[in-house]
Parts: structure tokens; sequence; C-alpha cells
């Protein structure tokens, strides 16, 4: 573009006299010229920060993954800290399981997620134990969602918020048609609205590592972990877009599934800043809910896709798979397991 400009301009800057009409001429050629150098800083520009992009923030396993009493705390102050200050519309999704010590109830539990409550955030049902639906009859599961609303929903209650929202673990939704549609009609008839994932990830690997090296204090471990993670989902994020984009043909509100971990509460400012340079903004869940692609009929599979690749799969399409976990962060992974 620019060689082919500096050809005409050379025409245009060779002029036998000055007359008005060539003043002018010289003038807007100027104006072109400034306006094709910064051309492609524009553009650049505009596709990274001026994308338009958004995103809802959901976490699930609350009050916190595979924590100990001390770090669940931990865990939830810098996390609220950081959503809080960022403004973020996040949601919590909670196993009540987690609540309770010995059938009773923990009210230093309960407080955890009343700091959620207080700074803004939402809280879903993510089931009472964490249900594993290929272990678990449709009852079983049922009587599960119920048990596991027990205290969530009077605790929204008293903030003046309803219980809305359900998110299956481990994405799984029914591994048959049956399940899934007794399950899908059992949730609506309970009022909720099902919460799907379109940036899933392999975040829980990440976290787990994360987790034994800060058992041991080791820092550095630490660090580069942390900065694997970052890379990982803006990779993740890479992959969703485009995936979005090929089979929608835009780049839909997505929904991004975290867990409430150590991982994430040290390195969520970091993946905030990520996400915000690739021109995101932050929606709450019930904002992105509104775009039509989450009305799209999904396939039945045992697995935890992302919803994109449901409604892919239901097409007739045949998604591609997500970017991996790099080697050396699954051999940690393998060996402190
Ligand atoms: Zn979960």
């Amino acid at each position: 573009m620019l060689i082919s400009y500096d050809n005409q301009n050379e025409v245009v800057f060779s002029p036998i006299k000055q007359s008005k009409s060539v003043t002018v001429c010289v003038k807007k050629n100027l104006f072109m010229k400034k306006l094709i150098i910064f051309f492609p800083f524009l553009m650049l520009s505009l596709l990274v920060f001026g994308q338009n992009r958004q995103v809802a923030i959901t976490f699930d396993d609350l009050p916190a993954t595979n924590a100990s009493p001390v770090a669940m705390v931990e865990i939830i102050d810098k996390m609220v800290n950081t959503l809080h200050t960022e403004e973020i519309p996040a949601i919590g999704f909670v196993n009540e399981i987690k609540l309770y010590q010995k059938e009773k109830i923990l009210p230093s539990r309960v407080d955890l997620l009343k700091k959620w409550l207080n700074a803004g955030l939402e809280l879903g049902n993510h089931t009472y134990s964490h249900v594993f639906i290929d272990r678990t009859s449709i009852e079983e599961y049922k009587a599960d969602v119920l048990k596991g609303e027990r205290i969530t929903r009077p605790l929204l209650k008293s903030y003046g918020k309803e219980l809305k929202y359900f998110r299956h673990t481990q994405l799984r939704t029914g591994p048959t048609d049956v399940y899934r549609k007794a399950l899908t009609n059992f949730l609506h008839q309970k009022n909720y609205t099902i919460a799907p994932v379109t940036i899933d990830n392999d975040e829980y690997i990440f976290a787990f590592v994360y987790m034994k090296a800060k058992e041991k204090n080791d820092e550095k471990t630490m660090a580069w972990i942390g900065e694997e993670y970052i890379r990982y989902m803006s990779e993740i994020f890479n992959f969703y877009e485009k995936l979005s984009l090929e089979f929608l043909d835009y780049e839909l509100p997505q929904i991004l599934l975290l867990h409430a971990n150590d991982l994430n509460a040290d390195y969520l400012p970091k993946l905030l800043k990520m996400m915000e340079k690739k021109g995101y903004s932050f929606i709450s869940l019930e904002k992105a809910l509104e775009d039509k692609a989450y009305q799209l009929p999904e396939v039945t599979s045992r697995r935890g896709l992302s919803w994109i690749q449901r409604w892919m799969l239901a097409a007739g399409q045949n998604p591609k798979s997500q970017p991996e976990v790099n080697e050396k962060v699954m051999e940690m992974f393998r060996n402190m397991r």
C-alpha cells in the first residue's frame, strides 16, 4: 500500500507551477501520506484495543477448591479484593458440602460467601457434593442439587437476591439424551438458568502444581507456573475467539470458567490485564446470556466441552480441540499427583 502511494506521490509532487489547486492537492496528499504511514498503527491499535470484546467471569467450587481452612480465607479475601477493586461482576458457584463439618454448618465458611456477596458478586449452585454424574443416578443428582441450595438460597434472599444459576460439575450435563433432558427439565422446573461455559480450559492443572509449589514455599516455581498460566490462558482465549468467529461469524460474549483457588487468588490481576489487552470488558453472566447464540441446540456429550463445541457438534461440524497444557507443566502434574 505504501509503495503504490509513493508512486502516486511522485506524480503529485512534480508540479510545474504552484496553482491553488496544486497546493490543496499537495496538502491533501501530505495528509494522506501521514494517514497511510499511521494506518497500520491505527489498525493494530483498533484490533488490540478496539475489539469491544465481552466476557463474563465465573468461578466454580466456592468457597475454594482443595484448600485448607486457612487457605480458603486467603483465597476468598484476595479474589474478592481484586474483583471488587476492578469492578468485575463475577459469579461464584458453591458446593455447600464445604460449608459443613460433620453435618454441622460452619459459620466461618458461610462468612466467606457473605464476603463475596458484600462485594456485590453473585452466587449460584454447583451441586452439594460436586457430583460425579457418571456414577450418579438422576434421582440422586436431583437430590444433590436441592441439598446444594439450603444455605445459599436463603443467604441470597437476605441480600435481596435470588438463587438463579446452576453450573454442572465438570461441565457434564448428562451421559445420555434421556439423562440430560430429565436433568435440564428438572433444573428449569426449579427456576434455574443453566450457566454454560464457552472458554473452557485446563486451569485446574496449573492450579494443582501451583498449590504444591506454594506448600513448599517454592517461590521460583510458583512464579514460573504463574507466567505459564497467563501465557496458556491467552492462547485459550485466541482459540475460542477464532472458534466463535468460524462458527457464528462473530465473537459472542464469552463465558469464562475459572475456579476459586490459590493460583487465581494470586494471578487474577495479571489474568484480567491479559483480557483487557485483548480488548475485553467484563459483563455479568445475565448480560452474556442475552446473546442469541446461547439459544442454539447443543449435543449430548459425555465430555465437559465448551458450549461452542457443543453447538458445532449439534450442527454436524467437527470442532478442533482446545490448546494443550505445555509438557513441562503436565509432567509436574503427573509427578505431584
Ligand atoms: Zn467444579
